[in-house]
């Protein structure tokens, strides 16, 4: 369903209302939504009188403080309601300061959207291609918004299965792209299967075997055959027994990952499908979709493709022909129609290649885009001098590392200027990132600014609020007062919160670490000068710019008096591959801490056997009784940390009881609460337990020198730039440390994947090599890189990305504003609408 002009205009107030009148709820602010929504709203057939109020309200909005704007939203509400009451001409009031406009047009938008809503986004926003024939009937312009349950076959309760799966609209169903194929031209035989792959294969169900295996697990065993060998697959669940029961004799479609066991080959926990027709499917590439309970992937086929032949006619190319032309990529619909229907493998990856270069486009055209707009605003010039650096370093109790010094002197360098600093500072774990940060603080306080350090969790926040405070402790401004550290997380109430509240809107605290408190509405700030963001992959670009924008509201009372935004400097020890630093960073300059400081021993890292396991405990063992701490984490076993809780339950339990019952056992995992987490954590870091058992939730920057060895199970289902992150929780003290990686190793890229973490402890090259072998998708994902939800661009490669880079730049670089691509510019602005989750 489209809203009408009025509709969005009502919701856009209301999101501005709940936002706190800040003038973002659209890119562009309600300057910027003038130019779109005039002429829909005529268009729409409106009283023209009426959306010249409007209009002329807009205007005055746009220019008015966050005080007068409720106001005017008032006035608006009304004129919706009502109609105008008088030819509203209001003259727009003198501008208080630009440069707040343009702060405003950096930020983010309404609700939350993603790349395929984007690519369906409202017809008036898209340039009009010459129609190609459309291919139904009669062409219907709304199409793509209208529910799914317009195709014959969907009634409401499927549709509320869809839904599950995000699917509302014809649009949506368009962009469920498949997550994989099943190649039946390319299928293979169970003689041909290989341990370790991940294999389709077509066989008949001959038996089936159940087992009870203690008080909850339950196997169930299919014997399968295709003529060339016999082959296991295995469920985990009794509630499957029945299904699996009922296909006995029948042939099935089985997808997983090849396994060996006693000489068997095997599949474990393998998506299955009953082939009806096996000539029909043969020689065809058949879309496999994500599922959910009730929905079957044939079903899911069918109605992709009804979908297909109403919307395709309506999907429209932002791309420019241009651009298509110049870098060889198929227009959208043929795009869209090969990715489900692939005509043969070229087809399919002329079309994947075209889907991921649309989002790595989207991307480095907001990043771009970003990087124009806040450039353009002003920032406090903080003075530095070498005096002022030096005493700083010598206040230290180390002396700093030569990387250190050089990137605390870029940092100057830019803080010294008026134009923001956005710099990001690389660094694997240990470089010694917060005291750089530290430094630039302490430049800021000498300059009567204050800083904000932005942590992600209430752990590393107190962490680093004890940190800094040690670090700048007894350290005196020139002027001889003293620095004044604070933290203001959840956990900080009553009183003790009052105080810092206070203290950030009079100045009289110099530097404040916090969690995402920090960046609530009611916390403001004297003269925030400089945000720092840590391990900045937890956030998204975003909340970068409400820090940011924190800056903007002056002393308390008088919001926006300053006019300038502070300086930010972001910190990440996730080392990511240069070609992906622009795409992920374009916005940010960036600094690398290469060096560590003096008299790290590094790390002692080796592969085991799961057969070598008890020999790894009876060495952690050892290591306890010296004294040490030591961690045995467990991979996620589903794809959700929900699920992989029970690994580390069952474990921890195990452990407990068989091998470790004389010692202190701890657990961790993702069920538990942030607050039963924490605590755990800081038990175990004040030494209360001696191994913490634990899924992936630790790996968060948490430090405890005194935990020496870890041992990792199931090496091989971890990335290596988790593994390395993973690892990088020990080795942070005096002592010589250990990482063991338990794994079978029995696939290639497992072994390679072991062997380079073995061989090195370079972040930057661990991560060179993982994108090598994993593809640029995987660091793309969200949870890395805090951009919004990708759906496609996992399915592109490193050269795809060079070329999103290339045509970005092209573009950019001949109109920064995208004055000349409309289609564009919506599709930018839709795509990046996803940025306001702030949980
Ligand atoms: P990161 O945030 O990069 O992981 P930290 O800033 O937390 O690293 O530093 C890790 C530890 O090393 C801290 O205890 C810090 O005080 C110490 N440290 C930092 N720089 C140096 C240095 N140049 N020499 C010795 N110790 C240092
Ligand atoms: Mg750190």
């Amino acid at each position: 369903m489209k809203y009408s002009a009025f509709e969005r205009l009502l919701s856009i107030l209301d999101l501005e209302e709940k936002t706190g009148w800040r003038n973002r709820a659209v890119i562009g602010g309600a300057e910027g939504l003038r130019k779109r929504w005039v002429p829909d709203a005529l268009e729409e057939g409106n009283d023209p009188a009426t959306v010249d109020a409007i209009d002329n309200l807009l205007q005055k909005y746009s220019q008015a403080n966050p005080k007068t704007r409720p106001e005017i939203a008032a006035q608006m509400r009304q004129i919706v309601e009502h109609g105008p009451s008088e030819p509203a001409k209001g003259k727009p009031e003198p501008t208080s300061d630009a440069a707040l406009d343009v702060i405003d047009q950096i930020g983010p938008v309404q609700e939350p959207r993603t790349a395929r809503a984007a690519a369906a986004s409202e017809p008036q926003a898209t340039v009009a291609e010459p129609a190609i024939a459309p291919a139904g009937p009669t062409p219907r312009p709304g199409i793509l918004r209208e529910s799914v349950t317009t195709i014959s076959g969907i009634g409401a309760k499927k549709a509320e299965r869809l839904a599950r799966l995000g699917i509302e609209t014809i649009s949506d169903l368009l962009w469920h792209i498949p997550h994989r194929y099943d190649d039946f031209s390319r299928l293979r035989t169970i003689a041909e299967l290989e341990p370790g792959e991940q294999a389709t294969v077509v066989a008949n169900l001959w038996q089936v075997k159940e087992r009870k295996l203690g008080l909850k697990r339950h196997m169930v065993q299919g014997i399968l055959n295709d003529g060339t060998g016999t082959l296991r697959a295995t469920w985990w669940s009794k509630y499957v027994a029945p299904k699996i029961q009922a296909q006995i004799g029948k042939t099935l479609c089985l997808r997983g990952k090849v396994g060996l066991y006693m000489g068997y080959k095997t599949l474990d926990s393998p998506e299955y499908e009953e082939i009806e027709d096996l000539q029909a499917a043969e020689g065809r590439i058949e879309p496999v979709y994500r599922l959910t309970e009730g929905i079957s992937n044939r079903e899911l086929q069918r109605w992709v493709s009804s979908a297909l032949k109403l919307g395709l006619p309506q999907v429209k190319d932002p791309v420019p022909r241009a651009v298509r032309d110049q870098f060889g990529l198929v227009d959208l619909r043929t795009a869209l129609e090969q990715i489900h229907a692939p005509a043969s493998h070229e087809d399919l990856a002329a079309a994947r290649r075209r889907l991921a270069f649309d989002e790595l486009f989207y991307i480095q055209l907001g990043v771009q885009r970003r990087r124009h707009l806040y450039r353009q605003a002003t920032a406090p010039t903080l003075a530095s001098d070498e005096t002022m650096v030096n005493r700083f370093w010598s206040a230290l109790s180390f002396a700093p590392t030569g990387a250190q010094r050089r990137v605390l002197k870029e940092i100057a360098q830019d803080i010294g200027r008026s134009v923001p600093m956005s710099r990001l500072v690389q660094g694997d774990v240990g470089s010694g990132k917060t005291a750089v940060a530290a430094g630039a603080m302490y430049i800021a306080a000498e300059n009567h600014g204050q800083s904000a350090l932005l942590a992600p969790t209430q752990i590393l926040a107190e962490q680093h609020h004890r940190g800094l405070s040690s670090l700048l402790e007894g350290m005196r401004k020139s002027d001889g007062s003293p620095m004044t550290v604070a933290l203001l997380t959840g956990r900080v109430t009553g009183s003790e919160r009052e105080r810092v509240l206070a203290g950030l809107a009079d100045g009289s605290i110099d530097i404040v670490v916090g969690t995402t408190a920090l960046i609530q509405e009611h916390v403001s700030f004297n003269n925030l000068c400089l945000a720092v963001v840590d391990e900045q992959h937890r956030f998204g670009v975003e909340q970068r710019s409400i820090l940011r924008d924190k800056g903007m509201q002056g002393p308390a009372g008088t919001p926006e008096a300053s006019g300038k935004v502070p300086h930010m400097l972001v910190m990440s020890a996730t080392p990511i591959p240069r070609s992906l630093a622009l795409t992920i960073y374009g916005d940010l300059d960036v600094s690398i801490i290469d060096e560590m400081p003096p008299g790290r021993q590094p790390i002692k890292t080796k592969w085991f056997k799961p057969s070598e396991r008890e020999r790894l405990y009876a060495f952690l063992r050892r290591r306890v009784q010296e004294g040490r701490q030591g961690y045995i984490i467990y991979p996620l076993v589903e794809e959700s940390e929900k699920l992989s809780a029970g690994a580390a339950v069952d474990e921890h339990e195990r452990l407990s009881r068989e091998i470790f019952p004389d010692l202190r056992l701890a657990l961790l995992h993702g069920r538990m609460s942030g607050s039963e987490k924490d605590e755990v954590m800081q038990a175990f870091a004040s030494g209360e337990y001696d191994i913490l058992v634990s899924t992936t939730v630790v790996e968060v920057g948490i430090d405890v020198p005194n935990a020496t060895t870890m041992i990792i199970e199931d090496a091989e289902r971890f990335g290596l730039a988790q593994l390395h992150q993973l690892r990088g929780r020990v080795g942070r003290g005096e002592h010589q440390s250990y990482c063991a990686l338990i794994s079978r190793g029995d696939s290639p890229h497992a072994q390679e994947r072991l062997e380079a973490l073995v061989e090195t402890t370079d972040g930057f090259a661990l991560a060179e090599k993982d994108l090598q072998l994993r593809g640029p998708g995987d660091f793309l994902g969200s949870r890395q890189s805090g951009l919004p939800d990708l759906r496609v661009a996992a399915l592109g490669d490193t050269a795809t990305l060079a070329l999103a880079q290339q045509a970005a730049r092209q573009i950019f670089a001949e109109d920064p504003e995208l004055q000349n691509y409309p289609a564009l510019l919506a599709q930018v602005e839709e795509f990046w609408h996803g940025q306001g989750d702030l949980s």
